[in-house]
């Protein structure tokens, strides 16, 4: 017989990503500028490949620690101290995870009780709210506008907060805005989880690529830390996505809850990408300063550009995703990227898929090469000029 008891409901009712759609499509056309991938068209710098091969080489193939390989937790820690003065202990308050996104798996399901509310700053990564879903949570979006740089206003926030408020989960810069907070707003918005005693998970996998202003980490602001935490890795900064490799910060009863949680259900991180990660902090900082350099220049360019054709994009301060409006050419940002796609050959994100706040956007990496950011813009040129004379 086959069976018929329903499966969870809550998966069951998700819907897949708004991003895969368009990659599945892309994938299958030629000839396609995709501006739709969030990861670094850079390969992972050679001297963290090596150190790679050389832990395989040598026999690095078994589980780790859970909280991960001492020598690594202690670099981490010594960065975070060192580039931002947060003061973590790397034997009780770190935990190296299978990237941000167990991290932030992690950070839900042990601050959540099912019915606890946590607040979303929205257009928002897409794993945000699923993964609240997941923990059992209910997310609550807090909207916010390109008008003014997608900022976080904490009477916003305030207005949102209720009784079963358990955290805000937010990320500066942001996925898919590009944007960052002020130090000033951070403060207010740590003030005010402190007056209704709320935690912060703070995504900070961009933190090496902010290009305006200085990265501010969440945990070192006033009265921060012990309602914090810190979520950062690999992926993006050092180019490896692939190695599934990132890192949590909080104060110790967190992270001990955190680890048992990653305990059972992941045992570690894989070895091997430890080991990279150890050379990433140890040899890579000039390999990452070229790369953000590069990404600036790119922004510039492709910033300008979207706003010389007509896309109106406000300055992203960070990451490397433009996000600019579509709304006076009449179409949703569905309908927009979709016909980019089949008219122009150009793949980008449509706004709404990073939540209703996104719609009336697309969002664009610019993390590819310059030739292919200048290509995508005289095809969007093209496809814009083409609309508007419609
Ligand atoms: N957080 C944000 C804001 C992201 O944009 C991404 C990936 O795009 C992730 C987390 C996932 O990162 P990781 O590869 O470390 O799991």
């Amino acid at each position: 017989m086959t069976p018929v008891k329903p499966l969870n409901h809550v998966i069951s009712n998700c819907p897949p990503s708004g991003i895969r759609r368009f990659f599945d499509i892309a994938q299958q056309m030629e000839n396609v500028i995709s501006l739709g991938v969030g990861e670094p068209d850079f390969v992972t710098p050679w001297r963290i490949r090596e150190a790679g091969i050389w832990a395989l080489e040598h026999g690095h193939t078994t589980y780790t620690s859970n909280s991960g390989l001492l020598p690594l937790r202690e670099r981490i820690c010594r960065k975070l101290a060192t580039r931002y003065g947060a003061d973590y202990d790397p034997v009780t308050e770190c935990l190296v995870t299978v990237g941000v996104s167990e991290g932030l798996d992690l950070s839900l399901r042990v601050l959540l009780n099912p019915g606890d509310e946590v607040i979303v700053p929205e257009p928002c990564y897409v794993s945000y709210i699923p993964g609240i879903e997941f923990a059992g949570g209910v997310a609550v979006p807090v909207k916010t506008d390109s008008c003014d740089g997608f900022r976080l206003h904490s009477e916003r926030v305030a207005e949102a907060v209720t009784p079963r408020t358990k955290a805000i989960l937010l990320a500066s810069p942001a996925n898919p805005t590009g944007a960052t907070q002020s130090r000033e707003d951070l403060a207010r918005l740590v003030d005010l989880a402190a007056s209704n005693d709320f935690y912060l998970i703070s995504d900070e996998i961009y933190d090496r690529l902010t290009y305006v202003g200085e990265h501010v980490c969440l945990g070192t602001l006033p009265g921060a830390r012990e309602r914090t935490i810190v979520l950062n890795g690999f992926s993006k900064a050092y180019a490896m996505t692939g190695w599934r490799i990132g890192y949590a910060c909080a104060p110790e009863r967190i992270a001990t809850l955190m680890t048992r949680v990653h305990q059972y259900t992941m045992l570690c991180a894989p070895n091997i990408s430890q080991f990279a990660a150890i050379e990433a902090i140890d040899g890579a900082e000039n390999d990452v300063h070229e790369m953000v350099q590069d990404y600036d220049r790119r922004r510039r360019l492709f910033v300008n550009g979207l706003n010389q054709i007509g896309l109106d994009c406000y300055e992203p301060r960070g990451a490397f995703y433009a996000f600019p409006s579509v709304r006076r050419f009449g179409l949703t940002s569905e309908e927009f990227a979709e016909r980019l796609l089949m008219e122009e050959r150009v793949a980008v994100v449509p706004g709404g898929a990073f939540g209703p706040s996104g719609e009336g956007h697309i969002r664009c990496s610019y993390a590819t090469s310059l030739a292919q950011l200048e290509s995508a813009l005289e095809r969007m040129d093209r496809f814009t000029k083409r609309l508007a004379a419609a």
